[in-house]
């Protein structure tokens, strides 16, 4: 972060005493409410006039809300979702989705528009997010103090604690771009950036399939592969950004080269890349009757195409198909070997290949895993549709404005 620019401190950085009590209370009601007083009494063991006074400071910095209980006389707290907005920004190789989100990572209004990654430069891209990010707050009638931050994830490597891309091999021209201190200078609020995988692992955590799993994988498989690490409820990022990057682990035969340079990288054998390029050859060669057909009728060669292919029974469709399930599942067998969660979500385009695809990776990991690692082990495919960059990107600043220190600061009586 650069000096001075972004003020919230990191989620981590949690102090001891007050401010850790009142923002372990309100993580309860984020995550669990609404509820009762009683039961923060119960899942913190605090005494009922402590819960009471930080309720109190919570409820005084606007932060929650009480709730009537539908048809009875009892309160229940929960956030004060419209006590504030934020902005969710999510950009890929062809699409830009802001979105206007409450305190409780809802989407209330968005902009979808068309990009060109790869062509269009960093300050282009910049003025059309800072264009529709205004649009947003101002059809929706918000002060610009009512935004509390801003995430944005894009689909490359990100150093977190400065807010830059690194070297994103799909995205010329934006090493080191300073994205999060530009926006920040634009809209004064605090802003987060990350790769698109992390977030959507944060989306899967609070609104998809990972509902309230503290430890789990997040597979990204699409054009690219990268996988998101949850560990105790948060994303573990590794010393420079980089954790989760698993579409470089050597995977396949020697001959394939990657674009990173290196031969036989998971991505450049199990890739969505190198599937539509396996599914050309199975059509031109005529190997397999449904993708021989499709080119014929003039269809491209997609790796949807084969998915369905593969769903109508074609065998080298299926060839494919289960050869790239059993290539990605063993890569994750090795890190369920080394990390042991409890959940792996599979997501991204190559995640609608089918169930064919899924069970090939599910028998990879349950083979290649030891038995105690995959006793209560579950994967499943992600139930999120095309707006879950923009929650986990909303979901991404929640966590950060309202970690334990932060909370604990808006809290806080004037004379502690
Ligand atoms: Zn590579």
């Amino acid at each position: 972060m650069n000096k001075g620019e972004v003020v919230i401190e990191p989620a981590d950085a949690s102090a001891p005493g007050l401010s850790t009590t009142a923002g372990s209370i309100f993580k309860i009601i984020r995550d669990l409410g609404p509820l009762f007083p009683a039961d923060i009494v119960r899942r913190t063991g605090l005494a009922k006039s402590t819960v009471s006074v930080y309720v109190e400071r919570l409820a005084a910095a606007g932060l929650i809300r009480e709730e009537l209980r539908p048809g009875g006389k009892r309160r229940m707290l929960k956030v004060a979702e419209s006590a504030g907005y934020v902005m969710g920004v999510g950009l890929g190789q062809t699409h830009l989705n802001v979105g206007l989100c409450d305190l409780e990572g809802d989407v209330l209004d968005s902009i979808a528009t068309d990009v060109d990654l790869l062509h269009e430069t960093p300050e282009s891209i910049l003025s059309r997010v800072v264009a529709a990010a205004r649009a947003l707050t101002a059809r929706n009638a918000l002060a610009p103090a009512a935004l509390s931050g801003i995430g944005f994830c894009l689909p490359g490597p990100v150093d977190y604690a400065h807010g830059v891309p690194v070297s994103p091999p799909v995205m010329p021209g934006w090493d080191r771009f300073p994205l999060a201190s530009a926006l920040h200078r634009e809209f004064t609020c605090p802003v987060f950036i990350d790769n698109d995988v992390n977030v959507m692992a944060l989306a899967e955590r609070d609104k998809g399939a990972a509902a309230q799993d503290q430890d789990f994988l997040f597979i990204h498989a699409g054009t690219g592969i990268g996988a998101g690490l949850v560990v105790n409820g948060q994303i573990y990022r590794g010393a420079k950004g980089a954790a989760g990057d698993i579409g470089h682990i050597a995977a396949g035969p020697d001959q394939v080269l990657c674009h990173c340079g290196n031969r036989g990288c998971l991505e450049a054998v199990a890739g969505g890349r190198a599937l539509a390029a396996q599914a050309a050859e199975a059509a031109r060669t005529g190997a397999s009757r449904y993708l021989a057909e499709g080119l014929a009728q003039g269809l491209a060669i997609t790796p949807e195409l084969l998915g369905r292919g593969a769903a109508m029974g074609d065998e080298e469709c299926l060839r494919i198909v289960i050869t790239a399930g059993k290539t990605l599942g063993d890569t994750i067998a090795k890190l369920v070997n080394f990390f042991n969660p409890s959940l792996i979500v599979v997501g991204g385009g190559l995640a609608n290949l089918g169930e064919r695809y899924l069970a090939s990776i599910r028998e990879s990991i349950y083979r290649r895993s030891t038995p105690l690692a995959t006793a209560d082990l579950i994967v499943k495919r992600t139930a999120l549709g095309p707006t879950t960059g923009v929650v986990g990107s909303a979901i991404l600043v929640l966590d950060e404005i309202f970690s334990h220190t932060n909370v604990g600061r808006l809290t806080r009586p004037p004379s502690a």
